[in-house]
């Protein structure tokens, strides 16, 4: 929609609800915290291509919005384990933890983690979590790891075809980052968290412990960084 559209259409939801929802200006967008009116939610539509500097200067763009990050295994699970015998249970919770952070400064969501201590969760318990916040958005992280060291890089999964558009919008974030591993592509795969999830729902593996340049990578708070920088911009690209 172009500008003129947009003020046009400010100046009518300005006019409906009796109060200034938001300023015009691009820089400043949703600035009003009562709850989310239908009016908001349109002119919400009405500036989704509004310039992407607006987004960082927005820390409440996704007020109302619930996002389930799932921290993967845990407790007896230990995931994966890497060269140096880090295991990926306690990776998958850090990481978790840092993405929370940026969500939670950057966007305003509410931000549910499946877990933040080392505890054991089923994978039904998970989904259900998501169910019982009716999530808008459920991201699972992991690592991966295989028998070759050699095998490296990130995938993103997603299960239900509709999903394929979040994964790819969050997948092409985390490698504008200049993350130096292989970009593995998106896939479809099929995890028990994602089919059996009734919310949009993707599983992130962000590497391989097992490789040893991955391995290091990922314990990196420039990995970390960026990680959760680029899984807060797709999010909010997919939301908005
Ligand atoms: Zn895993």
């Amino acid at each position: 929609m172009k500008k003129n559209g947009i003020l046009a259409f400010t100046a009518m939801s300005t006019f409906i609800s009796g109060f200034i929802l938001y300023n015009v200006q691009a820089s400043s967008l949703f600035k009003n915290e009562t709850a989310q009116t239908a009016a908001q939610t349109a002119a919400q539509t009405a500036v989704r291509s509004a310039t992407s500097n607006s987004m960082n200067k927005e820390n409440r763009i996704l007020e109302g919005k619930t996002i389930v990050i799932d921290a993967g295994h845990g407790g007896k699970d230990v995931g994966a384990t890497g060269q140096t015998g880090i295991h990926e249970k306690d990776l998958t919770v850090q990481t978790a933890l840092n993405i929370k952070q940026e969500l939670a400064e950057k966007t305003g969501a509410n931000i549910v983690l499946t877990r933040e201590q080392d505890e054991f969760l089923t994978l039904a318990e998970r989904v259900e979590i998501a169910e019982n916040h009716a999530a808008d958005l459920f991201i699972s992280i992991h690592f991966d790891a295989f028998t070759s060291n050699d095998v490296a890089g990130i995938t993103t999964y997603y299960n239900k075809p509709a999903d394929r558009q979040l994964a790819t919008m969050i997948h092409d974030k985390i490698f504008e980052q200049n993350i130096d591993t292989r970009d593995r592509g998106v896939s479809q795969g099929d995890y028990f968290v994602l089919r059996e999830n009734k919310n949009p729902s993707l599983l992130l593996e962000l590497g391989y412990i097992s490789n040893q340049a991955d391995e290091q990578r990922i314990q990196t708070q420039d990995f970390q960084n960026k990680a959760a920088a680029a899984i807060t911009e797709g999010i909010i690209s997919y939301l908005i």
